[in-house]
């Protein structure tokens, strides 16, 4: 079993419902179980594109699939939350739903399609605030 924190997000339509059922369907992700949900903050978006306001979150996972597989789970997720396809996607565009792997137990990956930890998580507020309500211990694993 891994220990797996999933960053959530939402900045379009209605947020709270979008992670709401975000956090339904990251508990029946099987091989996975839902550990808990850190609060959920109302944060600035980042970035060169103007756009709404985040409501953000951290979801604590323990897994037994890999990274790989855990990422095609959040892939289907956020499709089925009306989120275009990957190619479709304006960087750092709105988004209806994203969630990002951030850390997966002390796992260092770089891969064409993963990177992990999340490379921008410790410098974001709206990570690093909710990952610390979950567990104010937990280790980065490379800085
Ligand atoms: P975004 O549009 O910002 O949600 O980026 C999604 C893409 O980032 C996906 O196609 C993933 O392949 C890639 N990606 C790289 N590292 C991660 C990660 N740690 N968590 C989620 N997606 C990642």
């Amino acid at each position: 079993m891994t220990r797996v924190f999933i960053g959530i997000g939402s900045n379009v339509g209605d947020r709270q419902a979008y992670y709401e059922q975000a956090v339904r369907d990251l508990g029946m992700i099987h091989r996975t179980k839902l550990v808990r949900v850190s609060p959920v903050y109302e944060t600035e978006p980042m970035g060169p594109v103007p756009q709404g306001k985040f409501l953000n979150a951290v979801a604590e996972l323990t897994t037994e699939l890999t990274a790989e597989q855990l990422l095609d789970k959040l892939e289907l997720i956020q499709v089925s939350a009306g989120r275009p396809p990957q190619e479709q996607r304006v960087k750092w565009g709105p988004r209806t739903l994203d969630l990002d792997i951030l850390l997966f137990g002390d796992q260092v990956i770089c891969t064409d399609r993963l990177v992990v930890p999340h490379p921008m998580m410790h410098e974001r507020w709206f990570v690093l605030k909710p990952l610390s309500d979950l567990d104010p211990n937990v280790v980065h694993p490379l800085l």
